[in-house]
């Protein structure tokens, strides 16, 4: 074997998924066809989920200072993130390409090796390992791995090569992306509909502007270059009169709103995670965050198969749980797309989800959709309302190291948080030592109604979701230890 893992790909999901595997102790290869970074950026900035991923793993202070934002939408209506549980609000304006940089820094020191110029062509899988043809800059040489994660995009080879089913829609429209200098536009964050389409304005650092123009009843095209800027500026002259060709442009592009997912995230020894598994209009900003947690949910659970720590089956848990998140986000791109992007024949409908978006309870059930916080990860043994989410971060008060369940979890193991000093529970966690820490502490300054008031332990996996909590669970804490990090030893 070259790996344990092999990734094809090295943008947010691959560089995320190697990381993650490296925290698991798993040998991974990274194979990504270009020389280097582009430098350009489709995402712009973190979900409130996204924020809490890297926070636990002691990633935000290399994003430097993080500009943050309640202000949110939902297909072009209003949507204030305030109303959601949690220590972080969504950040802005971080390019995808920092984000990039950064992840792939941290994906290298813990010694994951990132091989460049390197397209993988085809892919063979045996009963044992799975073999991929790579051409690199020595010429075609084959690698051999246990298993194979494409990370490698909308477009991706591996998905194709595997025969993984991606059933969804094609493309309606094309839309133009352009970030300029040498402009001032008023902010349009949210989007505005106008009579012939809609535009977004909003700023990215170093003096540059983000356009987003869609005019309407534009057939998507098949190019093989990008616009030229020309196009762009024509296109917003229509839509709204002003004339802004004399601006500057830095990096022109096109995009749809095809929206597909694949009807597996596993097919043997071959995995998918990220934009090679769903692609949908980016409305929101969810694809990269999304892309991010597919990341998160498999990395724990391949790189304990491949230690033999944990049985194979614990990867089927990865499709149970992802899959339905991507059928969320297929249903929710749509829906904006239908608001944000037809005519005057939606006003209605815009006008009534505005009126409703008034009330908290709506309002908290957007701003959770596309802020990666409703997920609930169906984890069956208990009524406990906290069983499947993620723990929102909790001050701790009692260990000498943890001060909180987001620093618990900066090593990406398991974590028992005894809540109760129960040398019982504990006891019966030693046999997993090797994979679960154990934190005996009391839970701090808990926000009114908080679901852990009265909640006496909790066990976290890796990527901070609730796998047992007491009281209120059925399983035993040693069936539900077995179930997630493998037989006690
Ligand atoms: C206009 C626009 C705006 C967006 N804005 C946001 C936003 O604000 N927030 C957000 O969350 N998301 C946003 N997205 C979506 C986001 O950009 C993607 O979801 C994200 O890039 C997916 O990450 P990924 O790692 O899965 O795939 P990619 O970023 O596409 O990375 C795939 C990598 O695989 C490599 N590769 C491909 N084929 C091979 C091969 N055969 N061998 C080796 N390497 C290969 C590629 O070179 C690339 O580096 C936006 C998208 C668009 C189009």
């Amino acid at each position: 074997m070259d790996a344990q893992v092999i990734v094809v790909g090295a943008g947010p999901a691959g560089m995320m998924l190697a990381g993650e595997l490296r925290l698991a102790g798993a040998d991974v290869i990274v194979l990504e066809k270009l020389a280097a970074r582009t430098g350009e950026s489709r995402g712009l900035g973190f979900t409130a989920r996204t924020m809490e991923i890297f926070d636990q793993r002691g990633l935000l202070p290399r994003f430097g200072d993080i500009e943050v934002s309640n202000v949110g939408h939902f297909g072009g209506l209003p949507v204030d993130f305030a109303v959601l549980d949690g220590a972080h609000q969504a950040a802005k304006t971080i390019p995808q390409s920092a984000t990039e940089t950064v992840l792939e820094e941290w994906a290298t020191q813990l010694g994951a090796d990132i091989r460049r110029s390197c397209e993988v062509l085809s892919l063979t899988e045996k009963e044992d390992s799975v073999e991929v043809e790579v051409r690199g800059p020595s010429g075609v040489h084959t690698l051999r791995a246990d298993y194979l994660v494409g990370c490698d995009g909308g477009r991706s080879t591996i998905r194709k090569a595997a025969g993984f089913d991606f059933p969804g829609t094609a493309s309606t429209l094309e839309m133009f992306l352009a970030d300029v200098k040498g402009i001032s536009l008023p902010p349009r964050m949210i989007g505005e509909t106008l009579p012939g389409g809609m535009v977004m304005v909003g700023p990215l650092p170093g003096g540059v502007t983000r356009l987003i123009v869609c005019e309407r009843g534009t057939p998507p095209q098949r190019r093989e270059t990008p616009p030229t800027w020309q196009e762009v500026a024509d296109a917003w002259q229509r839509l709204t009169g002003d004339d802004i060709s004399h601006a500057e442009p830095v990096w022109v592009s096109s995009f749809g709103d095809a929206t597909r997912l694949v009807t597996e995230y596993r097919r043997g020894r071959v995995l998918l995670a990220g934009d090679s598994a769903h692609i949908h209009l980016p409305a929101g900003g969810q694809g990269m965050n999304t892309s991010i947690q597919d990341a998160v949910n498999l990395g724990w659970k391949l790189g304990a198969v491949v230690r033999g720590r944990a049985p194979e089956a614990l990867l089927d848990t990865y499709h149970a749980e992802r899959h339905p998140v991507g059928q969320r986000l297929m249903m929710n791109t749509r829906a904006q797309g239908l608001l944000f992007l037809s005519g005057a024949e939606v006003q209605p409908l815009r006008d009534v989800l505005n009126e409703l978006i008034a009330y908290p309870e709506v309002s908290r059930h957007f701003a959770a959709m596309v802020s990666g916080l409703e997920i609930r990860y169906d984890i069956d043994g208990g009524s406990h309302p906290l069983l499947g989410r993620r723990l929102p971060d909790v001050r701790l008060t009692g260990d000498k190291l943890v001060h909180s369940s987001t620093d618990a979890l900066q090593r990406a193991r398991g974590v028992l948080l005894d809540l109760s000093d129960n040398a019982g529970l504990r006891r019966r966690a030693t046999p997993w030592q090797d994979r679960v820490d154990v934190i005996t502490a009391a839970a701090a300054d808990l926000p009114a109604g908080s679901p852990l008031e009265g909640t006496t332990a909790v066990l976290l996996r890796p990527d901070g979701y609730v796998a047992w909590a007491a009281p209120g669970s059925h399983a035993d804490l040693p069936m539900a230890l077995e179930r997630w990090f493998g037989p006690a030893r």
